[in-house]
């Protein structure tokens, strides 16, 4: 069962009786108490080097190895604040749902089965980096999202296996170019450019991501708060529509959906994504260098 399977992934991070005390609870039927064994998986830049490390109380734990096949920590350690994070993995895709919160449909009727498009992976952009506005973009809006990260190769996956295929959470912004989504033939320009999927700060394990609070401030006011238990479909169900038609692999992202309503950005705003156990994403705005 996935809880499990999270939870053991977690325990070797931990005090080994704290695992286990926690791995007894969960298999007694404890209920909403995997929070209580998420592991923060990061990956940053330190020393010329790009790795992967277990956060923990602003300190991170550097990995060796295949993140999604068995990481081993090295013993080495560096503060949070001496290296830069970087986006928190580099999928082979980047699935996206749209039409997933009641309160993001307006007059539009709910979606019957998942309503998926893609973005593109060189579209990410990491914590802090700059989401930039393309030359010709006129209302370029924000969606904070729960996005979810694959851990094994998923392919017609049935959705009481689904949560087996889920690694992992990050929060992600569905930037999304208004004005080129109602009118161009297919979304690429509207949710692909460059830059327009940060995600971020870190991919977190034992979340139980179907009832996680995410926020969205756009220069500290927030606009955006919903849980993910409004999601109209879940996790799981997405999980295993898209791998109906996809191949999902390690590492691959699925953008969940936005909730509530959304506005443009403008060069100069900071929009932060909260998503509740993973940290905070937060990208300034800049409008694309002059000349293009
Ligand atoms: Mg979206």
């Amino acid at each position: 069962m996935d809880r499990r399977r999270q939870v053991e992934r977690g325990a070797g991070t931990l005090l080994p009786g704290i695992a286990a005390a926690a791995l007894a609870v969960l298999l007694t039927g404890g209920g909403a108490v995997a929070q209580n064994v998420t592991t923060k998986y990061v990956r940053y830049a330190y020393e010329g080097r790009v790795v992967y490390g277990v956060l923990d109380n602003g300190m991170i734990r550097e990995l060796e190895g295949e993140l999604f096949a068995d990481p081993r920590e090295t013993g080495r350690t560096v503060a949070l604040s001496d290296v830069r994070l970087l986006a928190p993995c580099q999928p082979s895709k980047v699935i996206a749902v749209g039409l997933n919160y009641r309160s993001h449909l307006g007059e539009r009727p709910a979606p019957v089965e998942p309503g998926i498009f893609a973005k593109l992976p060189s579209a990410i952009i990491g914590p802090e980096d700059e989401i930039v506005i393309p030359a010709d973009a006129s209302n370029l809006h924000y969606e904070g999202e729960l996005v979810v990260v694959i851990g094994k190769k998923a392919k017609d996956v049935p959705v009481a296996e689904a949560a087996d295929y889920v690694f992992g959470v990050t929060a992600g912004n569905d930037v999304s170019e208004r004005v080129w989504q109602r009118g161009d033939l297919q979304w690429l320009r509207a949710k692909a450019s460059d830059t327009f999927a940060p995600i971020g700060p870190a991919i977190v394990t034992g979340l139980d991501y179907n009832d996680l609070r995410v926020q969205t401030r756009l220069n500290g006011e927030l606009r955006q708060s919903e849980r993910t238990r409004d999601m109209l479909h879940d996790v799981e169900a997405i999980v295993s529509y898209i791998s109906r038609y996809v191949t999902l692999l390690p590492g691959d992202l699925i953008f969940t959906g936005t909730p509530g309503t959304t506005q443009a950005m403008q060069p100069g705003d900071v929009v932060e994504v909260e998503v509740e156990g993973v940290g905070v994403l937060r990208n300034k705005v800049v409008a694309a260098a002059g000349g293009a």
